[in-house]
């Protein structure tokens, strides 16, 4: 089968390789929809603490079919210890020692059976490997107070994270307003509903969907008095934000970081994407073939908030 192989950073290869050997609790899935996201954009630019030793696979947003039953399946990105400290009070999403499951930009892969989900009928692969960065958007908008508390959210940034959290919170009937200064990407969050601005201020919930310190920041300034700012956007690594002590003390900030996703979340993400509750293919471009993955990944973040959709088949 062919696969993507990462050598080193920025030399990606696509090669043929075996076929992946399941091992004991584990099956085998053909990959038919594998979407890309930053994290792949970092992971093939400058490496990653999650990829294993090069030569590496890599893609975690993967839709699939399990060769021994037939079932239509997303594969999970992780699968937590269950013995850790945060594993033992419910938050696997922060677990220790996960294992990763990396692989999706392959024509196959093998993942353990506990880190697959099954995918409703009628949901298009493409769409439930997007389940995976829409769990961790309903993860974030779960770590901020409902509706009730916080009707007003403003999300900073509309790249596709952006855009996924603006989709949920006007589901969820909150007024929301997305800040970027990419035109398309106001665009794409007019879209949805939502308003839009190139600077937010005064919003009872700020989501932060940069991962730059200097976005980390200004989504603390953007919080109204006794409001709620979720980090969302992961900096890079050895990064310190500076942030305004006034408000965090004066106003009561609350801070909040949102990491990654529990299974159940997975679960849900998949059920409102084929309930058609967030529109998956207003952020699907292509569908590319593996040998066009460097070059798609090399676009980087200019233009509209997408998501490649790759066929490795
Ligand atoms: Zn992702
Ligand atoms: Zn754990």
């Amino acid at each position: 089968m062919r696969a993507a192989m990462l050598h080193g950073p920025g030399d990606l290869r696509i090669e043929e390789v075996a076929d992946p050997e399941p091992r004991p609790g584990e099956a085998l899935v053909r990959v038919e929809a594998a979407t890309t996201c930053g994290t792949d954009v970092k992971m093939w630019r400058r490496g990653h603490p999650i990829l294993p030793p090069y030569p590496a696979r890599f893609g975690h947003e993967t839709a699939g079919v399990r060769e021994d039953t037939g079932e239509r399946v997303l594969v999970g990105d992780s699968l937590a210890c269950g013995e850790c400290r945060p594993c033992r009070s419910e938050r696997p999403q922060i677990c220790r020692s996960p294992r990763w499951i990396l692989g999706g930009f392959a024509e196959a892969l093998a993942a353990p059976e506990g880190a697959l989900h099954s995918v409703p009928d009628g949901l298009e692969p493409a769409g439930a490997a997007m389940a995976e960065p829409l769990a961790a958007a309903l993860h974030a908008v779960g770590r901020a107070p409902g509706r009730a508390v916080a009707p007003d959210a403003g999300v900073l940034g509309g790249g596709p994270m952006g855009q996924m959290l603006a989709a949920l919170l006007v589901a969820e009937g909150r007024t929301v307003t997305v800040a970027d200064r990419h035109a398309e990407r106001r665009e794409q969050a007019a879209a949805l509903a939502a308003m839009t601005t190139e600077e937010l201020a005064d919003h009872d919930v700020v989501f932060e969907a940069v991962g730059r310190p200097e976005a980390w920041r200004a989504a603390v300034q953007a919080a109204a008095p006794g409001g709620v700012v979720v980090f969302v956007g992961g900096c890079a690594a050895g990064s310190d934000a500076r942030l305004p002590t006034r408000p965090l003390h004066y106003d009561e900030l609350d801070l909040r970081g949102a990491f990654h996703h529990a299974p159940a979340e997975v679960d849900r993400a998949l059920a409102l994407l084929a309930a058609g509750t967030v529109d998956w293919r207003a952020l699907a471009a292509g569908p590319i073939a593996l040998e066009e993955l460097a070059d798609a990944l090399a676009a980087g973040n200019e233009g509209p908030a997408r998501k490649w959709v790759v066929e490795p088949r």
